[in-house]
């Protein structure tokens, strides 16, 4: 028998996360963002659940490619635009859109020779100060793009630096206005945050939306807001049995380093899931966990293969028993991924993108 844990990627929950995306943004077309192999769920698997988006936004042309090869023929836009001068040529075969965020990607273009011109996305760094042309020099970069015949139409850009936080959008907004207000051309602006709590504002819904981990049920202002608070629901779920039970006496320590003690009698099980699979290090005692759908916590230091729970709240579990680590457990018991993360100092982003090779994943098909 293979090691119990695996992977399930709930198509369903992708459907219905994009959908509230639509709700929050009903004007918008809405751009579902799968990079980073859709954000640890795989490409093909993600499409599934995700086909009724308008299109699709990643960075690795090999990540295009397949979903070219799943036949999906509208929009595909690449977030960081071309890395070298024969991307383009990529980007003409699969009649890719992509982002023009430097001034050299404008020279690669005006010297490329297509047969179709280009849809391409003029980014304009509003403060995030990661890629994009400044406000002032971004009217002579569409000027430039607009004039080569190897550009069909220019659409404008940026991003977000705190869109899930205090200092909100409000102040990059400004910034992109003014600097683009008399420019032509579609406008794409929000990213998951920004959707779920600033759509209702002037210019942010815009033409295109760009909807990432809302897809994969993860709030992006956890803690401050759950999925349940915005109507998402898990799209991963990461789950394995217990392999052993051990009965801890008062003074008794757990795993490496011994950071839990026991001060009274206690049982705990011992789970088939650790670092090497994509779980935590960093979550230490009291993580929240499921077995057999109820709500405990885990204790110790997170071992490459095994982590421990408390029995406590779940007597009746023995060996064999379920262990969900985050997503969708028996009974309708629920454990979102935010929850995890956060009390590994990180965010749920980085736990379903860091889901090890070794897990088998396995979809759950669309209900019919
Ligand atoms: C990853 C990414 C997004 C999606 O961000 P979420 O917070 O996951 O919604 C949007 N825009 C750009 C440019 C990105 O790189």
């Amino acid at each position: 028998m293979p090691r119990p844990i695996e992977a399930l990627i709930h198509t369903d929950a992708l459907a219905h996360n994009l959908q509230r995306a639509r709700a929050g943004a009903p004007d918008s077309r809405v751009w579902a963002v799968v990079k980073a192999n859709a954000y640890g769920h795989g490409v093909e698997r993600a499409f599934t659940g995700l086909r009724a988006a308008d299109g699709f936004a990643l960075l690795d042309l090999e990540e295009a490619q397949r979903l070219r090869a799943l036949d999906w023929r509208g929009p595909i836009l690449l977030l960081e635009g071309c890395f070298e001068p024969r991307d383009l040529e990529t980007c003409s075969r699969l009649n890719l859109w992509h982002v023009v965020h430097d001034e050299t990607q404008i020279d690669w273009l005006a010297a490329h020779k297509t047969h179709q011109p280009h849809r391409v996305f003029l980014k304009m760094n509003s403060g995030m100060n990661r890629l994009g042309f400044r406000p002032e020099s971004t009217r002579a970069a569409w000027a430039r793009l607009n004039a080569l015949p190897q550009v069909a139409e220019v659409s404008l850009m940026t991003h977000f630096s705190d869109a899930d936080g205090e200092r909100g959008i409000a102040h990059q907004m400004a910034v992109f206005d003014a600097a683009t207000r008399d420019l032509p051309g579609e406008r794409c602006v929000a990213n998951s945050a920004a959707v779920l709590r600033h759509a209702r504002e002037a210019g942010v819904a815009a033409d295109w939306v760009r909807a990432g981990i809302l897809c994969y049920g993860s709030a992006p202002d956890f803690p401050a807001h759950d999925i349940v608070h915005w109507g998402l629901r898990p799209t991963m779920t990461l789950r394995t049995k217990l392999i052993a039970t051990q009965a801890l006496q008062p003074g008794d320590s757990v795993g490496y380093g011994s950071t839990f003690v026991a001060d009274a009698p206690m049982t705990i099980g011992i789970a088939a899931c650790g670092y090497a699979d994509g779980y935590p290090r960093h979550a230490g005692t009291g993580t929240p966990v499921l077995v057999e759908g109820v709500r405990t916590r885990t204790v110790g230091r997170v071992s490459m293969d095994m982590l421990a729970v408390d029995l406590g709240p779940v007597p009746q579990a023995g060996l064999g028993s379920e262990v969900t680590l985050w997503g969708d457990g028996p009974n309708g018991a629920r454990l979102p991924i935010d929850e995890v993360a956060h009390a590994a100092g990180t965010i749920g982003y980085e736990l379903m993108c860091a889901l090890a090779p070794r897990v088998p994943v396995r979809a759950v098909p669309l209900a019919s």
